[in-house]
């Protein structure tokens, strides 16, 4: 046995007890995988552990931030289901209560004002880097009343640092990455009011942490050389720093960081392509926790029953689409008739399928369910599948192409189909499969050879509904003058 086997295993701390988590999104884009899966984390345990889930909107970035990704982000959560039991809160309207944790900052003596220029700070950090050193800025501290006094009629106006207690460190115990020790050197003095008296990120995520009374900041683990800054704002203003998780990154299956080339989507183009929200929940939960090492599956309150802190990998996740695409295959074959029928038509409506459709095109699309919930993957792939029902025949190219290369032949299947379909008394879904099977026989045919034509004929398509309902679906007449149709084109070639 190796060494790591003669390991005892990781004790990690579960969350217990009501915990008040928030999901901080800035609106300054799209919701995408890792947002909704650091949305769905915190979710997961409010609801886990009976807490509250809190929706704070991070928006003091005034320039990148717009309502339009506000409004989107919140849809996306909607869409996914993970409600929120207070806020949406905007920082943004928060202003007054950071202006009062600043002054109580300035008050405790433990800000000072930086009255260097952006420019002198960053020719503090060259210098430090051309030493090898960390590239930690600090501001002087001794300016005389004279040097403000010319600083002011300059009309410059200081940003206001936080003055790190160079000495110490800050430690951590994070759920996920154990104990984590931040030595203060290598922490700048750090900006809580910008020049303009605007409050910073972390002085804002900080104060809201400590007045939301968050208890626990379950967050990606690129906010993690944050932590120690927002912790020292936290205590300076007399409170206990909430306790943390930090979740690993997201990479594509190709082990780079996760991107729009790896088919990670916003929330909504997700959506939009027709993954339901079961599918893409499930697979979302398993960006860095796993509750065993074989299990799947997880419906939404099994993922609620059995999410825990304690079983977040330190490890990079992998996102891979094509596990979300044969999972929400799989969801959508378990669904019932009618609650696939409502995810359907509502996936229809939304890309605008019904728009040049007669009033009959939804009464059609419910007969074509149980010939469709089968076969697809994606809500997106209805229209491949079953879009030929909707409109006149018109066979695609590649699907000619089959016809053509022999043309005797599929004479032969589409005439000797059409020939059984047209005697039939009734056109049920066993007749039709009796006759076709029978012809079938008849011309000694493989299934393919015979069928493939069929299918074409029918729906112009290599790829549909399967034959025999797809033709029940048509209906006796529609099938039968699609048939004579293709078989006029046939002939025409035939003859030349
Ligand atoms: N607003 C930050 C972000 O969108 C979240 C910070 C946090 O969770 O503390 O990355």
């Amino acid at each position: 046995m190796g060494i790591l086997g003669c390991m005892p295993p990781i004790q990690r701390r579960e969350i217990t007890g009501p915990a008040r988590v928030r999901f901080a999104p800035s609106p300054t884009g799209n919701l995408h995988v890792g947002g909704a899966r650091t949305a769905l984390f915190n979710w997961l345990v409010a609801r886990h552990t009976g807490g509250v889930f809190v929706l704070r909107l991070e928006d003091t970035d005034r320039e990148r931030s717009t309502p339009e990704s506000e409004a989107q982000i919140l849809r996306a959560l909607e869409w996914l289901g993970l409600d929120w039991d207070e806020g949406p809160f905007r920082q943004s309207a928060r202003s007054v209560v950071y202006l009062e944790a600043i002054g109580r900052l300035k008050a405790a003596g433990v800000v000072y004002a930086a009255w260097e220029t952006d420019a002198e700070m960053e020719a503090q950090r060259d210098a430090a880097r051309a030493n090898k050193l960390a590239p930690v800025v600090r501001g002087r501290r001794d300016w005389t009343d004279e040097q403000i006094g010319g600083f002011v009629a300059e009309g410059r106006r200081p940003a206001w640092r936080f003055g790190v207690e160079v000495t110490g460190r800050t430690v951590i115990d994070d759920y996920v990455r154990g104990e984590v020790s931040f030595e203060h050197t290598a922490i700048e003095d750090f900006v809580v009011a910008r020049s303009d008296g605007t409050p910073t990120y972390n002085l804002a995520a900080a104060v809201d942490d400590l007045d939301m009374q968050i208890s626990h900041v379950i967050r990606g683990e690129d906010h993690l050389s944050n932590t120690p800054k927002q912790v020292m704002v936290i205590r300076a203003l007399g409170g206990a720093a909430p306790a943390y998780a930090h979740i690993p990154l997201i990479l594509g299956p190709d082990k780079k960081r996760l991107s729009k080339r790896h088919g990670a989507a916003s929330v909504e183009d997700l959506r939009d392509a027709g993954f339901v929200p079961a599918a893409v929940l499930n697979v979302f939960a398993l960006l860095g926790w796993s509750f065993d090492d074989k299990t799947t599956m997880f419906t939404v309150d099994e993922l609620i029953e059995k999410f825990g802190v304690a079983r977040i990998s330190k490890s990079p996740a992998i996102f891979d689409l094509k596990k979300l695409e044969v999972l929400n295959g799989r969801y959508l074959r378990l669904m019932g008739d009618d609650e696939f029928s409502v995810a359907l038509v509502g996936h229809l409506d939304r890309v605008g399928f019904f728009a040049d459709k007669d009033a009959g095109a939804r009464a059609r699309v419910l007969e074509t369910v149980p010939a469709v919930k089968r076969k697809l993957t994606t809500l997106g792939d209805y229209e491949a599948l079953a879009g030929w029902l909707f409109r006149p025949l018109e066979i695609e190219p590649e699907a000619w192409d089959v016809l053509a290369a022999d043309v005797r032949r599929s004479i032969q299947a589409i005439g000797g189909g059409l020939g059984r379909l047209e005697l039939l008394e009734e056109f049920t879904l066993d007749a039709i499969k009796d006759v076709l099977q029978d012809q079938l026989h008849i011309l000694g045919e493989d299934a393919r050879g015979f069928l493939e034509p069929q299918r074409i004929a029918l729906t112009g398509q290599r790829v549909s509904t399967g034959i025999y309902e797809s033709l029940l679906l048509a209906g006796r007449e529609e099938s039968l003058a699609r048939y004579r149709h293709t078989l006029g084109r046939l002939a025409d070639i035939w003859v030349a």
